[in-house]
């Protein structure tokens, strides 16, 4: 058995969280990742806010992974600003963006990976990435991101809920800030570091500790485990 590789596709993987979460595997399971543009070498290309494209990604993973698909890793997400002053076309767009990229991609990612383990009558794990804004809330201007985190959540805890006595497992992982390029923005635009006041342990999260949490989601967490939302924010919101 030790000789049989798991298979594992994780989105969002060209850059930050998610590359770090594919760096984590090292090479020791065979996995393809999506992204919307940079077509870099070995990645799968996907725009998530295109549904058709999402399916789409899930054939072309199966088929690079000779039909074999044991865990999914939902990494991929934006966070873009959507301040209530933008006209109500403006406002609803970008509204149904996020919720299209972040929630409903990763929903329809789930869906067919359920549908991929039940077929195959095997195991299979599902890791998705929120947020602590799911918990917390986020920013005035990011009421769609805090929202699909919340449903990202809640949707794994009903996942896990549905399928556990299929072996089919789901865990949720809620970063607070994380040094990519998008937290760096983040930082800039609210000060830096007066941010960093508010994070008892004094810094952001790297990539390198939210993959060590995804890879350990994907490959070694307990049975029992299934349905746990694990928190990565230097205790500045603790639950
Ligand atoms: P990032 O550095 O901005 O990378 C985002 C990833 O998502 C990239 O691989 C990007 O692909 C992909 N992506 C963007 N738009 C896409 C689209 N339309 N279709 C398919 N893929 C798309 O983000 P990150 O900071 O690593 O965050 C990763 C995850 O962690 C996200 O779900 C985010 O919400 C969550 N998170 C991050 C933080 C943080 O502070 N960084 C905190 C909490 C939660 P391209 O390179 O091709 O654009």
């Amino acid at each position: 058995m030790t000789d049989i590789k798991t298979h594992i596709l994780v989105t969002g993987a060209s850059r930050g969280i998610g590359k770090a979460i594919l760096d984590s595997f090292g090479g020791a399971d065979v996995m393809a990742a999506g992204h919307s543009t940079s077509g870099e070498a070995g990645l799968l290309k996907s725009d998530f806010a295109n549904s058709d494209e999402v399916s789409q990604l899930w054939q072309d993973a199966l088929e690079r992974l000779d039909g074999r698909i044991d865990v999914l890793i939902n990494n991929a997400g934006i966070f873009d600003p959507n301040p209530i002053s933008d006209s109500d076309t403006e406002w609803l767009e970008s509204w149904g963006r996020t919720m299209q990229i972040n929630l409903t991609a990763s929903a329809q990612l789930c869906r067919l990976a359920v549908q991929h383990f039940q077929e195959r009558k095997t195991a299979g794990r599902i890791v998705n990435i929120a947020s602590r804004a799911a918990y917390r809330g986020d920013s005035p201007d990011h009421w769609h991101y805090a929202a699909s985190k919340g449903g990202m959540v809640a949707m794994t805890k009903t996942i896990a809920r549905a399928y556990a006595s299929e072996e089919i497992l789901a865990f949720a992982i809620c970063p607070g800030f994380t040094m990519t390029g998008m937290a760096e923005d983040y930082l800039e635009s609210r000060g830096g570091d007066k941010l960093l006041k508010d994070i008892p342990l004094g810094r952001v999260a790297q990539p390198e500790e939210i993959a060590s949490m995804a890879n350990y989601c994907a490959l070694e967490a307990p049975a029992s485990m299934t349905g746990a939302v694990l928190d990565a924010n230097g205790a500045s919101f603790v639950r």
